[in-house]
């Protein structure tokens, strides 16, 4: 079965081809054509989207698309940077300086914290426990339908690791303690991660559908 995913990303591309398996060929956006950035606009993981496989359907004759959108949530940042995580340093999008933010953000709100409490002012215990979420929508026949997936861990001191892509080398999953994301390997990354639990959901459906 032919399927177009809106992305551009080659780790996202990667890694969808290999978590559906050769019973999907998957094409990216990009190789359609599409080389603009997508519009995600929408303020939830699931109207942004729904808002890139939309594109995607209305760019490609009403193919059969679907599009992921994942944000990262952090204790500490009271679920920040969540649906900003793609520009959480700015508009660049580089993973280098988002990581840079991310854990220089983290560090600023832990010293403000230990200073509340040599003043004794009660603040509310929160920790680097994180969490990746991916909404993905499917539009089949020009229906759609979400899932969703979750990966549960904490937010490294420091980055380490080549694997993977984005935040890897600061997320260590609770699967896999000691290593961080990008140290674990692709095939045990897919096992555990959310783009992996959202995308076996759809090739369930699919595969139910067809
Ligand atoms: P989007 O779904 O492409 O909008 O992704 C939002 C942000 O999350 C981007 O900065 C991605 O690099 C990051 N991201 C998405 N999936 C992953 C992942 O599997 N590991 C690490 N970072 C990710």
């Amino acid at each position: 079965m032919k399927l177009i995913f809106a992305t551009a990303n080659k780790g996202k591309m990667r890694e969808a081809s290999e978590i559906l398996g050769p019973g999907f060929e998957i094409v990216s956006s990009a190789g359609m054509g599409i080389t603009e950035d997508i519009p995600e606009t929408g303020d939830t993981l699931q109207s942004n989207s729904l808002q890139k496989a939309s594109y995607v359907f209305e760019h490609c004759g009403g193919a059969d698309c679907f599009a992921d959108d994942t944000g990262l949530e952090v204790e500490i940042l009271g679920g920040a940077p969540g649906v900003h995580t793609a520009r959480y340093a700015g508009e660049s999008k580089s993973f280098e300086a988002n990581m840079d933010k991310l854990l220089a953000e983290m560090s600023r709100m832990e010293y403000e914290a230990s200073i509340a409490r040599e003043f004794g002012i009660n603040t509310v215990h929160a920790t680097r426990r994180a969490r990746f979420r991916t909404v993905v929508t499917l539009i089949l026949g020009g229906r759609s339908r979400f899932f969703e997936g979750i990966m549960n861990g904490k937010i490294a001191y420091g980055k380490s690791g080549k694997g993977g892509f984005g935040y890897d080398p600061v997320f260590i999953a609770d699967e896999f303690p000691g290593m961080t994301v990008a140290e674990i390997g692709e095939e045990q990354k897919n096992s555990i991660s959310h783009r992996g639990i959202a995308l076996r959901a759809m090739a369930g459906y699919l595969k139910n559908e067809i």
